[in-house]
């Protein structure tokens, strides 16, 4: 049996649901990558401007390399219904953290490695910590095609899948890329609530409610709120509507099984999450990233969209929180839902608020209160 076969063996024997083999040569894809980050679309994620040399040329990142492995893992978990007071969490995000469940298997699979090819093959694996062009390497080991969602995405198994790599010295049997086969189709693009595509194949992660709920440290801009729904940790919308996601199944690896806790949390509950209860609920879990004040910053916005009135009382209680990026977007929220009991609470704030960001927001809010007046005068005249 070839080498090449072993390690695909192995890594499926690991839990790998896709495994592919490309030269470890320059990526052509590393010019629009530059022109991606010169445009901006990468918001704060400034790691991503660094070690540009590197993406073109995994050689660099590994030297004497020549050859790319390939892997991904599936991951997708059903959806269950939602209603506005509680929050959808992206389905990669509902169990354990996928960066130490493939790690550990890509240890695992190095490790066969040195023993089948012999203790002095150089290389090393890598999932999301590294300079990498991943996707394009995954769409020449035949992983998939770079779809206008710009996710990966295999006929068979959809896009649902995480991406890993091993870069190695080892010279191996090589796969061939994947065909595009978006055709004519424009869901994804059409059905993105926030506009994140400026054109099929690009996104401007600025707008994307992944980065805004995720990567984001600061204040969400204020003409994005809105779209961001009930997500308060990634979004699913572009991969759900996908063709090629039609019948996805529940991915094998038991460790990225949704958690009863976070499939659907109340709104109302997490709002009022301590640091303790915080770091209990998301103990091994990715959702974590974005810290408290980033995530019930999160948590503020979805509420401010549900409509419901009954979040008043506890968002009115939230506008004492001791983060101001939370209590700014608590005000943005009472704002949104209305009426006397939010009004007087925002103006009561105002009295006592002394952080200038928070004050814009309970100003801004008061003024969409001072307009339905205005408005309703008038009418009335
Ligand atoms: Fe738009 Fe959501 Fe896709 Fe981001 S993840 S591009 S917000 S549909
Ligand atoms: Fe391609 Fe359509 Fe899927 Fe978008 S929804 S990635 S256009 S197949």
């Amino acid at each position: 049996m070839s080498l090449t076969t072993q390690i695909r063996r192995k890594a499926r024997d690991l839990g790998f649901t896709a495994i592919g083999f490309t030269p470890a040569t320059p990526l052509a894809g590393a010019q629009f990558y530059a022109h991606w980050v010169a445009m901006g679309y990468a918001g704060q994620m400034h790691y991503l401007e660094k070690y540009l040399d590197k993406r073109e040329d995994p050689r660099k990142l590994v030297p004497g390399a020549r050859t790319a492995i390939c892997l991904g893992m599936d991951y997708y978990q059903p959806s269950p219904e939602t209603d506005p007071l509680h929050g959808q969490i992206a389905c990669y995000a509902r169990g354990d953290d996928y960066h130490e469940v493939i790690k550990k298997r890509l240890a695992e699979l190095w490790g066969f490695m040195l023993e089948t090819a012999g203790a002095d093959t150089q290389g090393r694996y890598f999932v999301d910590t590294a300079p990498v062009l991943e996707r394009e390497l995954a769409q020449r080991a035949g992983l998939g095609w770079w779809g206008k969602n710009t996710c990966l995405i295999d006929k068979r198994r959809g896009s649902y899948f995480f991406l890993a790599e091993i870069i190695t010295d080892l010279e191996l049997d090589y796969d061939e890329p994947a065909p595009d086969h978006c055709g004519t189709c424009t869901r994804c693009l059409d059905a993105c609530p926030t506009d994140a595509f400026p054109e099929p194949y690009v996104l401007d992660a600025t707008r994307c409610i992944s980065y805004l709920s995720i990567e984001l440290k600061e204040s969400i801009p204020r003409d994005l709120r809105q779209g961001m729904g009930n997500w308060i940790f990634g979004c699913d919308i572009c991969q759900q509507v996908c063709p090629w996601n039609r019948k996805p199944e529940p991915a094998p690896e038991p460790s990225y099984k949704s958690r009863p806790t976070l499939d659907n949390p109340s709104l109302l509950d997490l709002i009022q999450l301590d640091h303790d209860a915080f770091n209990d609920l998301f103990r091994r879990n990715p959702a974590k990233r974005p810290k408290r004040k980033g995530f019930l910053r999160n948590v503020a916005v979805a509420l401010g969209n549900s409509g419901a009135q009954e979040a008043i009382p506890v968002l009115i209680a939230a506008l004492d929180d001791e983060e101001p990026l939370v209590r700014a977007h608590v005000a943005w929220a009472l704002g949104q839902l209305g009426g006397n009991e939010a009004r007087e609470a925002l103006v009561k704030r105002l009295t006592t608020e002394e952080e200038a960001e928070v004050r814009v927001e309970l100003e801004e809010a008061l003024t969409i209160f001072h307009n339905i007046r205005k408005t309703l005068t008038t009418t009335k005249v």
